[in-house]
């Protein structure tokens, strides 16, 4: 074997993976066909409230604190949804360019010892019942018991697994750029009869909520396209014909760093493990960019599969957990494919659809839908069906201020090394886990505040929370120890012999 599990692609989701392995103790490696973390273009511009959770979770947030903008990025169809009342350290997002984003993704990997192979492509693979042999195009290949394809939308993995990735094809484009200009163009955000568009800058500040662009530099544009853009590579004269079209000058522009096109193509796969082989991030899902959602459930898609893999390399679970990855991950990505092709509907220019997007933000300035689907942009609300009835089950672990033996200490510091947790906050020695403490940290634990999860409000305190690596609640106390050792054995393997 050259690794425990392979990872197709550095992106925002392989790196992320990588990471999670690495923690876990596996050997990991990543292959990547870029010569390095530079990205063409700016993609993602942030991360939503959950992703930072996440990030907290694992002790990095504030690398990525230090180099954003904190903002109010939940929004829907043009509404933004505030989240500061809502009941998480991160009650914002941060707007912070994906290209930043990979580079402190890459440099925590680093830290952790996992090798990237640069300017190596994935081509294929051959499974069999003990491994995978992956195919290089540089000649090479390798072989891991696993492997993970995070090699984006157009995934090599994906193909070659034969997995179908059903869906529906683009009926917009939009192109974007980076150029110089002659003339300054009206920045911001612009809606008109030809659809959206806008024109930025990659630096900018956050102040009172709102924008402020640095002096000079190139401009940012993103402009729709009057029919669907061809799948190559966009030019410039493309790029002058579509602002013509639509402001009637191209403002000058020269110089391009980078031009490039998304559209609304919208599709998913129908499976996210075949065998060895698992899929995760744009290559298990493609939509529009509306609401900034691809690289935040990439992202949460590989914390939700590294400790399930990792537990099956080791031999600690047997392989029917990494099923769950699929049952818990693929409702996940069905829903943001629905969220982003409705706010594709809602972006269309005719008055009828204006006046839809007006009730839209009419409906969503109400507290109870702002609540609800702010916390679904910010992923605060996503519920794993786990099979318990305590509200708490299957939903993300609220970070409390805890008072235990080693003094005060927060939830999220405890998952650290993405270990998981039963945090007992009853009687202190009152609960016995002997059989899986190489496993699972026992942690007595004393917490009087107010238990409240969002949207939902405040829920019964328990007495007991078994908590998964990925920050899910697992179980709850509900006065009967069998079901302890049950979800013990569920999510974390079986006793050890006495
Ligand atoms: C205009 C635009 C705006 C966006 N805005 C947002 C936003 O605001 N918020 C948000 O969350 N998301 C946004 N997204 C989506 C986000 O960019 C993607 O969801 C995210 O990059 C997915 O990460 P990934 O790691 O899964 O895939 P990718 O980022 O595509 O990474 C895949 C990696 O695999 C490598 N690779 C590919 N094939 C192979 C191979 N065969 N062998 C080896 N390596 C390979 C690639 O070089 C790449 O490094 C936006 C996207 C676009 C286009």
């Amino acid at each position: 074997m050259d690794a425990d599990v392979i990872v197709a692609g550095a992106g925002p989701t392989g790196l992320m993976l990588a990471g999670e392995l690495a923690l876990a103790g596996l050997d990991v490696a990543i292959v990547e066909r870029r010569p390095g973390q530079d990205l063409a273009g700016l993609r993602a511009g942030g991360l939503h409230s959950r992703t930072l959770e996440i990030f907290d979770q694992r002790g990095i947030v504030d690398r990525f604190l230090a180099e954003g903008q904190i903002a109010q990025v939940a929004s829907f169809a043009g509404a933004t949804l505030d989240i500061r009342d809502f009941p998480t350290r991160h009650n914002y997002g941060l707007g912070l360019w994906q290209k930043h984003i990979e580079r402190i993704l890459a440099s925590w990997v680093e830290q952790l010892g996992v090798p990237i192979h640069r300017q190596r492509e994935v081509t294929g693979f051959v499974q069999d019942d003990a491994g995978v042999d992956i195919e290089l195009r540089e000649g090479r290949s390798l072989r891991a018991k696993y492997l993970v394809g995070c090699d984006g939308g157009r995934s090599v993995v994906r193909k070659a697994a034969g997995i179908e990735f059903p869906g529906w094809d683009a009926t917009t484009s939009n192109l974007i750029a980076e150029v110089e200009m002659t003339q300054e163009p009206p920045l911001g955000i612009h809606r008109d009869a030809y659809g959206i568009h806008s024109f930025g800058k990659a630096k900018y500040e956050i102040r009172d909520g709102a924008v402020v662009y640095g002096k000079g530099g190139p401009i940012g544009v993103m402009v729709t396209e009057q029919r669907v853009g061809s799948a190559t590579e966009p030019t410039l004269r493309e790029l002058s014909e579509a602002l013509i079209a639509v402001c009637g000058t191209d403002y000058g522009m020269h110089s391009p760093t980078f031009i490039s096109r998304f559209t609304d193509t919208t599709r998913q796969a129908a499976a996210y493990r075949k065998g060895r082989v698992l899929i995760a991030g744009d290559a298990a899902h493609v939509h529009a960019p509306d609401g900034g959602q691809g690289l935040n459930i990439g992202i949460q898609d590989a914390v939700n599969l590294g400790w399930k893999l990792a537990q099956v390399v080791k031999a600690t679970s047997p392989a029917r957990l990494l099923d769950t990855y699929h049952s818990e991950r693929h409702p996940v990505g069905a829903r943001v494919l629905r969220t982003t092709m409705a706010a594709v509907a809602l972006r269309r220019a005719d008055d009828r659809t204006k006046a839809l997007r007006d009730i839209m933000s009419e409906l969503l300035g109400m507290d109870g839908p702002r609540k609800r689907f702010a916390a679904m942009m910010s992923g605060l609300d996503i519920h794993y069906d786990l099979g318990q009835r305590h509200p708490l089950v299957g939903r993300r672990m609220p970070d409390l201020d805890l008072i235990t033996s080693r003094g005060p200490q927060r939830v999220f510091s405890l998952l650290h090394r993405a270990r998981p947790v039963l945090l007992n906050l009853g009687e202190p020695g009152g609960l016995d886990i002997t059989a899986w403490t190489d496993r699972v940290q026992l942690i007595d634990a004393k917490y009087d505040g107010a238990w409240e999860l969002p949207v939902l409000g405040e829920v019964s305190a328990p007495s007991a929370v078994l908590i998964r690596p990925d920050g899910y609640v697992a179980w709850v106390d509900a006065g009967d120890s069998r079901s302890l050792l049950e979800a013990l054995a569920t999510w974390f393997g079986e006793a050890n012999a006495a």
